[in-house]
């Protein structure tokens, strides 16, 4: 069995602060059964920027997200939990705000490709990077939770 402790980031983007949304989103995740272990607000730079979005820096939108993704402070946050990081990716839906599934944050609250609410880990080997990239050690908590027994059945948590 997979271990319940995957870790997966997230970042809520600036028009989920604007909008008023950052509630709303980390409520889904909570309500969802994810443990969150790491989160606090953050002003993102064009040398963190440049490295988190490597894959798209030879893109014609990458100063277009660069410059919104700094223009205003964003959230980022740790969650756990088992297969984490799929399980963000399909609350979190496809990338194109107005074609994700209803149900889905970017579903739910977004008409754009760019001002899509959050960013989430796309493989657990990124994820893995990025939480490093965003957090130290001493800023993620493994903590017990109550009522384990209730989120997962005794062999998923094994
Ligand atoms: N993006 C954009 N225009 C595009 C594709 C992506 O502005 O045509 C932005 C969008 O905000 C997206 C981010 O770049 O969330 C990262 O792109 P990626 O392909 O990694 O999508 P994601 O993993 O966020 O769904
Ligand atoms: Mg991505």
């Amino acid at each position: 069995m997979k271990p319940i402790e995957e870790k997966t980031l997230i970042i809520i983007k600036p028009d989920a602060l604007n909008r008023s949304l950052v509630g709303e989103i980390i409520h889904r995740f909570e309500r969802k059964g994810l443990k969150l272990v790491g989160i606090k607000m953050v002003q993102l730079t064009d040398e963190i920027l440049k490295e988190h979005y490597a894959h798209l820096a030879d893109k014609p939108f990458f100063p277009r997200i660069a410059k919104f993704m700094k223009s205003w402070p964003v959230i980022v946050m740790v969650v756990e939990g088992l297969e984490a990081v799929e399980s963000v990716r399909l609350i979190t839906g496809d990338t194109l705000g107005r074609k994700a599934d209803a149900g889905t944050i970017r579903g739910d609250f977004s008409m754009s490709v760019q001002a899509n609410i959050v960013h989430a880990s796309d493989s657990v080997e990124n994820a893995e990077k990025e939480v490093k990239r965003f957090f130290k050690d001493d800023e993620l908590f493994s903590w017990d939770r109550v009522g384990l027994e209730v989120i997962y059945a005794e062999d998923e948590r094994e």
